[in-house]
């Protein structure tokens, strides 16, 4: 089986064909705000002007006659940029005369990253811009076992980035500048039960600004930020008894927070999986090969049950797998 599908939930649109062994073919581009964050309509506009040509730069290296489904991110994600995917998912499947499923966002990170590393039943730590939860499966569903508060720890980094003047997407450039970090300054740390809170302590590092080396800032941030990542995860294992962490999410691909985790995994007997780094962050092949396993075990989405959902929650959808 092949299936065609499309992400679109924040800043990447992005297309991919993948079959149950390997992706095939992907087409994307990248919305890179001029100034300030991601726009929720900037991006959906870009989106749009991109859907036409990536769909036929697809279409040129597959044959679209051998594509069984259609799948796209129903969600969570920015309602402008959903509904930009919805409506052209839609329109596809109707042409192609094949079925639509609707993917759930961070399902598909987390299914793409079992995927590609073998993980069996792991913890997985899911860390993006809009999104930071520690996710396993329990029965049928996947849980959230903690998440946080405010906004995601992507954005956090991002934010902190730009009041740096750096450009979005302000992540790898704090990593970066965190590698040249000596000193560390202590920074609100946020963990109350198994959730935890970023936009606190990005107010208290933009403050340091003033008497601190950016460096020591930037690495202030991620040793802070990322310890209590690693605290809840550590948690959730020893709590679940499982032994497997799976990292996901764009800010997945950070060296420090891969070694932090795998310290902590290693202290513990447990092992830690992530996938290719261009599976990390947003990306359609996640979206194409969850539609597959959803696809062989009987879901599919009916035109009219294809609205999108920005605060679509993995605890939703029943996994037959
Ligand atoms: P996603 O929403 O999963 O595509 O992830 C996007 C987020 O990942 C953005 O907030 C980026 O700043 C962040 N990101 C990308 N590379 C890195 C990095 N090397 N370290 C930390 N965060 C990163
Ligand atoms: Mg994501």
């Amino acid at each position: 089986m092949n299936v065609l599908g499309i992400e679109g939930t924040a800043w990447n649109l992005s297309i991919a064909v993948v079959n149950e062994n390997e992706v095939i073919t992907v087409a994307q581009e990248a919305y890179i705000p001029k100034e300030g964050g991601i726009h929720p309509r900037e991006a959906s506009q870009h989106h749009a002007e991109k859907m036409p040509s990536l769909i036929k730069a697809i279409f040129d290296r597959f044959p679209k006659e051998k594509i069984d489904a259609i799948a796209f991110s129903q969600g969570p994600g920015l309602g402008p940029c959903l509904r930009v995917t919805a409506t052209a998912s839609r329109l596809l499947a109707l042409k192609l005369k094949k079925p639509l499923i609707g993917v759930n966002h961070c399902l598909a990170h987390v299914e793409v990253g079992r995927w590609k590393t073998n993980a069996k039943n792991p913890v997985a730590l899911y860390v993006s811009g809009g999104n930071s939860q520690v996710i396993a499966r329990r029965g049928n569903r996947y849980r959230v076992f903690g998440e946080t508060l405010d906004i995601g720890i992507g954005n956090a980094i991002d934010k902190l980035a730009r009041s740096f003047g750096l450009q979005h997407p302000g992540g790898p450039k704090i990593e970066k500048l965190a590698e040249g970090g000596r000193r560390y300054y202590p920074l609100p740390y946020v963990v109350k039960g198994m959730d935890f809170s970023f936009s606190g302590m990005v107010t208290a590092a933009q403050k340091l600004k003033e008497s601190a080396r950016i460096e020591d800032i930037a690495f202030s941030f991620q040793e802070t930020a990322f310890a209590m990542l690693t605290e809840v995860t550590e948690r959730a294992l020893a709590y679940l008894g499982y032994d497997e962490v799976l990292l996901v999410g764009g800010v997945g691909v950070n060296k420090r927070l891969q070694k932090m985790l795998g310290d902590m995994c290693e202290d513990r007997g447990a092992k830690l999986y992530y996938p290719p780094s261009e599976l990390m962050g947003d990306n359609g092949a996640m979206i194409a090969y969850t539609g597959l396993l959803m696809l062989k075990h009987g879901y599919t989405t009916p035109i009219e049950e294809s609205f999108v959902k920005p605060n679509f929650r993995i605890e939703e959808v029943e996994i037959r797998w």
